[in-house]
């Protein structure tokens, strides 16, 4: 007799191998597909910049970070929290720390130990994992992969599709499945960049002398919402945690008017009042950019920034006033090929609440794929992971139900 058809999950990043993982240790027979040689390279690069895991804030606060799609990701946050994941990383043997900003990391800062050990685990719980398997879509009720070894045709008693947004592609998620999932009546909004630099016209001085200089702290405000961190001039603009944090509203602004201007302050640290009062000491022989660095604190950054943006106010309180807002004029939002994620993906409309497509039964969805964004912070990889556990035990119990069901007749 053939064995039972396995689950298959089509992605092996964060999110299919958490799906993957859940099923196995349910009890199911697991066949991991990756389009790449080898598995998990986003989840490797991300770890490049120390792991950010997840954030250790209180869950109010944490779940209003997937802005618009808050109330659709509590259920996974739910399903497996903060504190799962910590859990979940530390029984891997990977102990984590609570940085300074509350950004949560491993000890060990990077990505490979951690992915060492889960394969590991997988491989013991039977999972088998098939490297240069790419998914193209399907034939009647099979799944199609492109293999080393030509086309290949597989059943299968559940699905879980984890292919990732379309940041970074190169790294693997390159969101060509996008057209196979609309053939069978899904609904995919387009994936645009997230968290990623936008464009400002700055001039060849301030590229030259300043490209890589970084702000900090800075508070940067658009439409009504101010964000304190971190800001990373570019040779096409700016980059950086703080202005990834509103990059959703900026994005949309720049597609509906053309730019966008955000304002930032160059003193957060100081009222306008107590800035006036420290530019009005007698300057003495300084220029007028020694006074505003020794004088108002600001960087040689800052000072450029600010003489970019026009004439410096000779008044003392308009100074202080143009220092506490300076107006960024943002032109465009760079590529997806360096976004650290992108936005859009599977509608929510086009899913149940398991995260089954409903076009599909039997075939689930998890990870960046999933029409939700969020800043960085630890956000992506906590909702990629949650719901890659959502969609493992959906497809646990759907795959229960089908062969209860052929018991049954
Ligand atoms: C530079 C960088 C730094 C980051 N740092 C952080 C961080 O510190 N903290 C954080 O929370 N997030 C971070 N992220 C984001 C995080 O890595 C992603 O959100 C996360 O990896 C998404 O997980 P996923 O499993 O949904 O998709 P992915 O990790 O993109 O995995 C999808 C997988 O599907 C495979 N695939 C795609 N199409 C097919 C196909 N047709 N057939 C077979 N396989 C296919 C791909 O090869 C890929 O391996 C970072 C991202 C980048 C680029």
């Amino acid at each position: 007799m053939n064995p039972p058809d396995p689950v298959h999950v089509i992605g092996a990043g964060p999110a299919g191998l958490m799906a993957a993982e859940t099923l196995a240790t349910g009890g199911a027979r697991v066949v991991v597909h990756d389009r790449m040689p080898s598995v998990g390279r986003k989840f490797l690069m991300a770890g490049r910049g120390g792991l950010n895991l997840t954030h250790s804030e209180p869950i109010e606060a944490f779940v209003r970070r997937y802005g618009t799609r808050a109330e659709a990701v509590a259920p996974w946050l739910e399903a497996f929290s903060q504190a799962d994941l910590i859990v979940w990383a530390e029984g891997l043997g990977q102990s984590t720390f609570v940085g300074s900003s509350g950004r949560v990391f491993p000890k060990a800062m990077k990505a490979s130990p951690l992915l060492r050990a889960w394969l590991a685990r997988l491989a013991e719980l039977g999972v088998e994992v098939r490297t240069r398997s790419r998914w193209t879509g399907w034939d009647g009720d099979n799944l199609v992969f492109e293999t080393l070894d030509g086309e290949r045709r597989e059943g299968w008693a559940a699905t879980v599709l984890a292919l990732g947004g379309a940041s970074w592609p190169r790294l693997g998620s390159d969101g060509a499945w996008r057209p196979w999932l609309e053939a069978v009546g899904t609904e995919v909004a387009s994936l645009v960049p997230a968290n990623a630099g936008f464009d400002v016209a700055w001039s060849p001085v301030l590229v030259e002398r300043f490209a890589g200089a970084v702000l900090k702290p800075a508070v940067l405000s658009f439409e009504g919402r101010s964000v304190r961190g971190e800001l990373v001039v570019t040779r096409y603009g700016v980059e950086g945690g703080a202005v990834y944090a509103l990059s959703a509203a900026l994005r949309e602004a720049i597609a509906r008017d053309g730019s966008a201007v955000m304002t930032v302050d160059l003193r957060p640290d100081l009222s306008e009042a107590v800035l006036a009062e420290r530019l009005a000491r007698p300057r003495g022989k300084d220029s007028l950019t020694n006074h505003l660095r020794k004088a108002g604190g600001l960087s040689p950054v800052a000072v450029t920034m600010l003489r970019e943006i026009g004439e410096v106010p000779g008044n003392l309180e308009k100074l202080a006033k143009r220092i506490k807002a300076v107006r960024l004029r943002l032109t465009g939002i760079q590529g997806l090929e360096r976004a650290i994620s992108s936005a859009g993906g599977v509608r929510f409309e086009s899913l149940n609440p398991s995260l089954m497509l409903r076009s599909r039964p039997g075939v689930f969805v998890a990870g960046e794929m999933i029409d939700w964004e969020a800043p960085t912070g630890g956000y992506l990889l906590q909702a990629s992971l949650a719901s890659g556990v959502v969609a493992g035990r959906a497809a646990l119990e759907w795959r229960a139900s089908q062969t209860g069901a052929r018991e049954g007749a």
